[in-house]
């Protein structure tokens, strides 16, 4: 099965996608995920990506889809995949599309997660990302036990440099400018597309993900 999860930033989709992986064995794409280790790790591709990130701004299309190629193309036949981050923009969804079936297949569901702007930027401000595994808290909503701290693995947590206030207010307006329409793409396409409050507790909303993708 293949789903697609989309939505603003500050949404929950990470936190729903991690949830939804205690459910099985489902393959994840997660670009942003995928730019930060490169960034990290300091590759050609992680300096190149680094100053859009950093801006709020979306990274070139023709860098993202060869990632995402590279990445599907090591994913054994018939794996359950989630995208989470991606497509973000129009030719994006459609180099989706052509490269699924390339490899003889489609999506089956595309998830749209909604919240009021008010509660995305209180929920960016707020969050803490573990940089080892990806584990994420919010100071408000869901802090670690230990201040500052992984409960998972004990890694010192940080706040992504996107998060702070100047960058979420255009990654919002990016949001409307380049992702709403993925969403309309899809609702033209033959793609199922569910919309889902995610204004609610994570797991009243991971209830309802699962409810709609039937698993
Ligand atoms: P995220 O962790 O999904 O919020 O992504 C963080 C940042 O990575 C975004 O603000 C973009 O700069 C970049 N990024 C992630 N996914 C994509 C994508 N599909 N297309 C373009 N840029 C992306």
């Amino acid at each position: 099965m293949i789903v697609i999860l989309l939505g603003p930033p500050g949404v929950g989709k990470g936190t729903q996608r991690s949830m939804l992986e205690e459910e099985g064995p489902w393959r994840k794409v997660v670009t942003g995920d995928l730019l930060r280790e490169a960034a990290r790790a300091g590759s050609e591709l992680g300096r190149k990506a680094k100053a859009y990130m950093d801006a709020g701004d979306l990274v070139p299309d023709d860098l993202i889809i060869d990632l995402v190629r590279e990445k599907l193309e090591a994913m054994p036949d018939g794996a359950d995949v989630v995208f989470d981050g991606f497509p973000r923009t129009e030719p994006q969804a459609r180099a989706l599309d052509a490269l699924l079936e390339e490899l003889g297949t489609a999506p089956d569901r595309v998830v749209l997660f909604t919240a009021p702007d008010d509660v995305l930027v209180k929920r960016v401000a707020g969050r803490r990302t573990c940089p080892e595994c990806g584990a994420i808290y919010n100071v408000h909503f869901d802090p670690p036990g230990t201040g500052g701290i992984c409960d998972e693995c004990g890694a010192e947590l940080f706040r992504r440099e996107d998060d702070r206030p100047e960058s979420v207010k255009r990654r919002l307006e990016v949001y409307r400018e380049e992702t709403e329409p993925v969403v309309e793409y899809y609702v033209r396409s033959d793609v199922p597309v569910s919309r889902i409050d995610a204004d609610r507790e994570p797991g009243e909303v991971q209830a309802s993900l699962r409810r709609e993708i039937g698993r």
